[in-house]
């Protein structure tokens, strides 16, 4: 006779029928909390505190780390109890196994912590693994992208997107661990450092209009991306180069995006980061334009002050008229 098999309970969410991976605290699409419950009679077992399904040999649970020993408890820590798989020894050494994800170890209920390998970032909230579609953290149930860590700078170049008459092109902001920058490949995903937000360098010593720059910056490189094949036409290229040209910058300038003035030293550039490859410098002559509203006039006044040169006139002149032209203007 062959072993009945467990038929696998629907891994969706009852609210948003979000695809769900088993043992998640919430769901990443709408937020709401689950709870795993012996549903398939494996252990024949609950945690009386959170409800999750728990083993009867186990000394505390895996879930909620609460002690839960009575007299069905082991004496022993073991490998896998039924229903429970073996992944791994628990990391304090008190020898019982553990299965990922479990927060505690069921024997010694000291925290555990796991490699999120398969996720695509990192929650700025609680350090596990989340992919870049989850709104809210399958683990923490706060903002998957650290959205809400930065909600000054977020709404301000949203505001001077919308004076500039840039059309949102649905970007989607995530704060990520040591690195800023838009990736081809997911040119509507605008990466911003966290270590700006949440490391050594707090908030209240990074300022906000420090973040909107970079924020303005990156957009530049996102909004490049989306409208890639204008990167051909004999203007843009006569303006701003060849952006193919391959290139590795340190994302070590970010004190340049808290230049709010145009820099004085370039005759042909807005600043001097915009003069180590061709995307920098639209990057940067987008990040200017956007944080000027757009107004052409006052820019070309303080340019003929700085003695810019006439190609930094005629980027802008590049983009304000491409911009327009997206509206349907003539
Ligand atoms: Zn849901
Ligand atoms: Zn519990
Ligand atoms: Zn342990
Ligand atoms: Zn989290």
């Amino acid at each position: 006779m062959s072993r009945r098999e467990v038929p696998t309970p629907e891994l969706r969410c009852s609210r948003c029928h979000t695809e769900l991976q088993r043992f998640w605290g919430y769901c990443p699409s709408c937020g709401r909390r689950l709870e795993w419950k012996d549903t398939q009679r494996e252990t024949n077992a609950e945690c009386a505190y959170c409800g999750w399904i728990v083993s009867d040999a186990a000394s505390f649970c895996p879930w909620c780390g609460r002690n839960i020993q009575d007299e069905d408890s082991s004496d022993e820590p073991l490998k896998a109890p039924k229903g429970f798989k073996f992944h791994r020894r628990c990391e304090w050494g008190c020898g019982g196994g553990v299965m990922y994800p479990m927060r505690f170890c069921p024997w010694c209920g000291r925290a555990q912590t796991w490699k999120y390998e398969d996720f695509q970032n990192v929650c700025p909230h609680c350090d596990r693994g989340v992919d870049d579609w989850m709104a809210t953290c399958p683990w923490c149930g706060e903002d998957a992208t650290g959205r809400d860590l930065i909600p000054r700078a977020l709404r301000r170049a949203r505001r001077l997107l919308i004076v500039s008459r840039i059309r949102d092109w649905h970007y989607r902001v995530a704060l990520r661990p040591g690195v800023s920058g838009v990736a081809p490949r997911a040119p509507k995903v605008i990466e911003l450092d966290r270590r700006y937000v949440t490391g050594k360098r707090r908030r209240d010593e990074i300022s906000w209009n420090m973040l909107t720059g970079l924020l303005l910056h990156e957009l530049g490189h996102s909004f490049l991306y989306h409208h890639w094949s204008w990167t051909r036409s004999g203007r843009f290229r006569r303006a701003f180069g060849e952006v193919r040209k391959a290139y590795r910058v340190a994302d070590e300038h970010w004190v340049d995006f808290e230049r709010r003035r145009i820099a004085t030293t370039l005759t042909d550039y807005v600043s001097a980061y915009a003069a180590t490859h061709p995307q920098e410098d639209f990057a940067e002559t987008f990040r200017f334009y956007v944080a000027r509203r757009g107004r052409l006039r006052e820019l070309f006044s303080e340019f003929g002050r700085k003695r810019k040169g006439v190609r930094v006139y005629e980027k802008f002149l590049v983009l304000h008229d491409y911009v327009r032209s997206l509206r349907g203007w003539k």
